[in-house]
């Protein structure tokens, strides 16, 4: 049984994060999307109500499972028996951030991070800026499966 944790702010959950939960699934026999909670960064989105809109995005998919963490990544994997970190790369930028706390997460932990390329069609896609469009009344359906869930 391989367990993953997928974590994030999810601040909103894109298509672009959706895909990648996808990609994992083909490598683990659970994933756990697991949404940060930063008591110094709070976020556009409720976190009950993301969790709430993700799960209803995995509904038909028992492999999937969705819970918050307020802690270390590594301490949270431990927590739920997850023996490897899933995270996204859209480009060179997130390549060297991801990079660095990879490595520091497998000295603190010995636990590995798997990375996955993001599908080309959504290598543009970035929570910031569809909460910028979202808080100036933009329609933002194309990048967020049934936003609807998150208000
Ligand atoms: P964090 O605040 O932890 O960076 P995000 O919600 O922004 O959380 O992203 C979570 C993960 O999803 C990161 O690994 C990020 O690189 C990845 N990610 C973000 N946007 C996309 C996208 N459009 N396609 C694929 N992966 C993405």
């Amino acid at each position: 049984m391989k367990r993953c944790l997928f974590p994030g702010s999810f601040d909103p959950f894109t298509k672009g994060h959706e895909a990648i939960v996808h990609q994992a699934l083909h490598l683990f026999d659970e994933v756990v999307i697991g949404v940060g909670i930063n008591s110094k960064k709070q976020g556009l989105f409720n976190t009950d109500k993301k969790i709430a809109h993700i799960s209803a995005l995995f509904e038909t998919e028992p492999r999937v499972r969705v819970g918050s963490f307020q802690k270390l990544t590594v301490e949270f994997c431990k927590d739920i028996a997850a023996t490897h970190i899933v995270r996204g790369l859209r480009d060179a930028k997130d390549f060297e951030y991801e990079r660095s706390i990879g490595h520091m997460n497998h000295a603190i932990s010995g636990i590995e991070t798997v990375f996955f390329l993001t599908a080309q069609a959504h290598s543009a896609l970035n929570s910031s800026i569809i909460r910028e469009m979202y808080q100036n009344g933009a329609d933002i359906s194309p990048f967020v499966t049934r936003p609807e869930l998150l208000v």
